[in-house]
């Protein structure tokens, strides 16, 4: 135990640190998970792939017209060796994976899902969520008016015994889960743990598990986890239609401009599919097509991930080189170091997350609000923060970690102080 003399000699230095920081004037945002223009510019030639006299597909669709609910084929058998599902299962839709979560979503409080026609908005419904996670589903799914419920997750994924206890009320529908490089602390749900998911007892007979896999594909090292084939997982448990899988190119080609996909079991493709059908008379096929002759295979994906990889892993490095440096040795916070994906967690000491956001964006650097991996945006620790290194520099994220470091020293210090 440190005394008190000494405490406050350091807290001192932490204080000198900061000013020190706060007075280069820097403008700094480590928000959002955005790719860097760099990582866009990759795909530059996706733009260029389809022209005015070029449209057929090799099967021989006019992408320009109506039809085809289900997705391109070429495009779907692409992707589904690497997101480990049939290619029969898998549909292929418009930019977002978003907009199918909130399709299926919709569609099950509005007409029931392929297993139970009973709407899900009929009753009470609510929702697991593992956390931290993502803000985004969060705030989808209580937009839906699903009850939010919270559960703890560690290395190997979520906690299934906390899941089932909860899962004994049958107005809980399902749980959000990114099984590969979660949003936000990077890890990878083990094969055990997914077969637990996968097996797990439930009062709702049409409890899901909506399996974002938005990072399937998003590997920092050359050496890294596969992908679970959780279709398998969830028929070899008796529960084939158990899983709902989202993903999309959204960080593969260009957010904002890339192809979603969904899989599921094939009661549920084809519950999805006569859904979609009357929303729209088919989606944008020539995107489609794009991203087909782009990547041209599987191994065409793999090698342009590689290139996103080359980017964006030194900068997960400055980030997590300057947390080890600057907080490494005091014991002040801890941090995931993820293998991929886009994010890193930074648990602070239990009250100050707040505070460090509010001194980083005194100092010039927007930190993702304290709280926003939460449910309702309310940590109870009040100790975790995302950290999104891809989108700035390098020189700008090696300037933002520091920064970060200096707040959480300072925060830490008053605390250990008060
Ligand atoms: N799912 C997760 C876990 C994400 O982190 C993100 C984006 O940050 C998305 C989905 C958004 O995906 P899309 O652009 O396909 O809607």
């Amino acid at each position: 135990m440190s005394s008190l003399s000494d405490l406050q000699s350091r807290l001192d230095e932490a204080s000198a640190a900061y000013e020190e920081f706060a007075s280069r004037g820097l403008k700094l945002d480590i928000t959002r998970g955005k790719p860097a223009p760099a990582q866009l510019d990759l795909a530059a030639d996706l733009l260029t792939t389809v022209s005015g006299d070029d449209v057929f597909t090799p099967s021989g669709v006019d992408t320009r017209n109506y039809g085809g609910a289900e997705g391109l084929i070429e495009l779907r058998e692409i992707f589904a060796p690497l997101l480990k599902v049939p290619a029969a299962q898998l549909l292929a839709g418009g930019n977002a994976s978003l907009t199918f979560m909130t399709q299926a979503l919709t569609f099950a409080l509005l007409h029931g899902t392929a297993v139970d026609d009973r709407p899900w908005g009929l009753g009470p419904h609510k929702l697991l969520c593992p956390v931290p996670g993502y803000d985004r589903h969060f705030t989808l799914a209580e937009s839906l008016g699903f009850e939010l419920l919270s559960i703890p997750m560690d290395d190997e994924g979520p906690d299934v015994a906390a899941a089932q206890r909860l899962a004994e009320d049958p107005a809980v529908k399902g749980m959000w889960i990114v099984p590969m490089y979660s949003n936000p602390t990077g890890i990878t749900i083990t094969d055990r743990r997914a077969r637990e998911l996968a097996q797990m007892p439930a009062a709702a007979p049409d409890f899901t598990l909506l399996w974002d896999n938005a990072y399937a594909l998003h590997h920092l090292r050359e050496d890294h986890p596969d992908n679970l084939d959780i279709l398998s997982l969830c028929a070899e448990a008796g529960h084939p239609e158990r899983a709902w899988i989202f993903a999309s190119t959204s960080k593969v080609t260009h957010a904002g401009a890339g192809v979603s996909f969904f899989a599921g079991g094939p009661a549920t493709v084809d519950w999805m599919t006569a859904n979609l059908g009357k929303v729209s008379i088919g989606p944008d096929k020539i995107n489609q097509l794009r991203h087909l002759r782009f990547f041209t295979d599987s191994a065409g994906v793999e090698a342009h991930m590689r290139k996103h990889a080359e980017i964006i892993a030194p900068k997960f490095d400055a980030v997590l080189t300057a947390l080890d440096e600057g907080l490494g040795s005091d014991d002040l916070a801890s941090w995931t170091s993820p293998e991929g994906g886009y994010f890193i967690t930074l648990t602070t000491m239990d009250g100050i997350a707040d505070r460090v956001v509010k001194l980083a964006a005194e100092a010039g650097v927007k930190l993702t609000p304290a709280g926003a991996t939460h449910p309702y945006g309310l940590d109870p620790n009040n100790s975790i923060i995302r950290i999104a290194p891809t989108m700035p520099t390098l020189d700008e994220v090696e300037l933002a970690a520091q920064g970060l470091v200096a707040c959480v020293r300072l925060a830490s210090f008053e605390k250990l102080m008060a």
